[in-house]
């Protein structure tokens, strides 16, 4: 086996370059743990290609050394998805970071998977357009990441998930073959769709090089306002309502009491409204003119079901309110390990679920504590939990809430993905039926298992 990787290493080198080839531990290491540390792995080398057809070839040679590839973009996933747990190859996508000249009459751009989504925003901002998916994540995550954990974040309500997104897309097969069509066709019924078989993947079909992306229209004027509520059914509430009431709505997030009080100490700020709430709604409206008068007005409905609210009309205090809910995530990682468990409910199971979560959680584990935030315009709660002074908690606190979702005809994987962390409780959604499906995709395009062979299928697929 050493010899094995030291000669594919030597081969490799010869592709990307010496100083793209890495195999020393120390310079591996950060290959190999997750954003959150949960996730610890280890890799015998991290190959870096600079383009598809260097890319192509590293594919190619791990496949023939009989080893394993994990694709990795920005390593911000959440669900130990994108490192190498079973000592697998890192393939970092990192270098593909070419940005295209933005197409202004189609509205459209074609990106390389390296580029982070923030050099996307970038990019495109001087032609007065934006990209669709934005999240927290933005200075590390990568398009190619995006594409394949169909990534959705704060402004799904508005324009969708990643895969809303996507017009074409290029990627490399196990087999070392490029697929590509990028052609940016609005209207394009010439067989199957591979940007929605990609999008949500994983790496587990093939590895995505290039992306051509939809764009929309930069809405240059913003209203941002915080809502306080005391009760969760009153935010749910508000929230049906505001979707039917504002047209120019652009994002409604959310952040449940213990976990606005964990970030309220974090950076150092009290609570802006309503600081005995059970919930806090953050909600912007943007639009290309003014749109304060609207929300101001949809908020003013909403009569008593909010007890609280404050206004920002200006960057600066915009950026403040959103503080609140973007520097959640950091303040519980400072804690410690949390467990991340990403889920939608529908409407009507949303109050229910965010009330019994603590109680099921604390008949897993008495010493666990419970954080709650998330996308409520999407239904889409993040429930995190930290175990006895920030270590993690029992394994037994995923099953119980991930089964109870289920129960509620929730998803268990709202936005993140299945990665690693949920592969064996994917029967919860899907059933047998599907799973054999996803086999059968996978096998037809990997069929030795090279890429990604341990995450998203359960594992006696192995
Ligand atoms: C602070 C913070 C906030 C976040 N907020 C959100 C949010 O609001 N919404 C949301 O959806 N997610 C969020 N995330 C999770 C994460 O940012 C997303 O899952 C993101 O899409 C991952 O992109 P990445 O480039 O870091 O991918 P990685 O973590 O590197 O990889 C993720 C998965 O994609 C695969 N992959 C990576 N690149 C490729 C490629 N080119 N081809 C094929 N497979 C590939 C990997 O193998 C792995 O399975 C957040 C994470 C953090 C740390």
């Amino acid at each position: 086996m050493t010899e094995r990787i030291s000669e594919l290493a030597r081969k490799l080198k010869r592709i990307v370059g010496d100083t793209h080839v890495l195999e020393a531990t120390d310079l591996t290491l950060s290959y190999a743990t997750d954003w959150t540390g949960r996730f610890r792995g280890h890799t015998p080398i991290v190959v870096r290609p600079a383009d598809t057809s260097e890319l192509a070839q590293v594919v190619t040679l791990t496949g023939e050394a009989e080893l394993k590839i994990v694709p990795q973009g920005g390593n911000t996933g959440l669900v130990g998805g994108g490192v190498p747990l079973n000592g697998e190859v890192v393939l970092s996508t990192t270098r593909l970071d070419q940005c295209e000249p933005v197409d202004q009459l189609a509205q459209q751009v074609t990106l390389g998977a390296g580029v982070t989504l923030a050099r996307a925003q970038a990019h495109v901002a001087p032609s007065d357009l934006d990209i669709g998916v934005d999240l927290a994540a933005r200075d590390s995550c990568t398009i190619g990441g995006m594409i394949a954990t169909n990534a959705g974040g704060i402004n799904v309500l508005r324009y969708g998930a990643m895969r809303d997104q996507l017009l074409g897309l290029e990627a490399v097969l196990a087999d070392g073959s490029i697929i590509s069509h990028l052609e940016g066709l609005e209207k394009d019924n010439t067989g199957y769709h591979f940007p929605s078989l990609f999008a949500g993947s994983e790496g587990t079909l093939g590895i995505i090089t290039k992306a051509r992306l939809r764009l929309h229209p930069h809405m240059a004027e913003r209203c941002t306002a915080m809502l306080a509520f005391s009760t969760v059914d009153d935010a749910v509430a508000a929230t049906s309502a505001l979707r039917r009431s504002v047209p120019s709505l652009h994002a409604v997030e959310v952040v449940f009491r213990a976990a606005m009080h964990l970030v309220s100490e974090h950076i150092d700020s009290s609570i802006p409204v309503g600081p005995k709430s059970d919930a806090w709604l953050i909600v912007e409206a943007a639009a290309s003119s003014d749109p304060t008068e609207e929300l101001a007005s949809a908020i003013d409905k909403l009569g008593t079901l909010v007890t609280d609210v404050g206004v920002a009309l200006d960057g600066q205090h915009r950026n403040n309110l959103w503080q609140y809910r973007e520097k959640v995530t950091e303040a519980i990682s400072v804690k410690g390990t949390p467990h991340k468990l990403d889920v939608t409910l529908g409407a009507s199971k949303l109050a229910e679920f965010v009330h019994q979560v603590p109680s099921v959680v604390s008949e897993q584990d008495e010493d666990a504590s419970v954080y709650m935030f998330g996308h409520l315009g999407d239904g889409n709660v993040h429930v995190n939990v930290l175990g006895k002074d920030g270590s993690e908690p029992s394994e037994l606190v995923d099953e119980a809430v991930l089964e109870y979702v289920a129960k509620l005809g929730g998803s268990i994987s709202a936005e993140h993905g299945v990665g690693s962390a949920k592969r064996d409780l994917l029967h919860l959604n899907r059933s047998h039926t599907e799973i054999s499906a996803f086999r059968l995709i996978k096998h037809a395009l990997d069929p030795h298992r090279v890429l990604n062979p341990h995450v998203l299928l359960p594992k006696e697929d192995s």
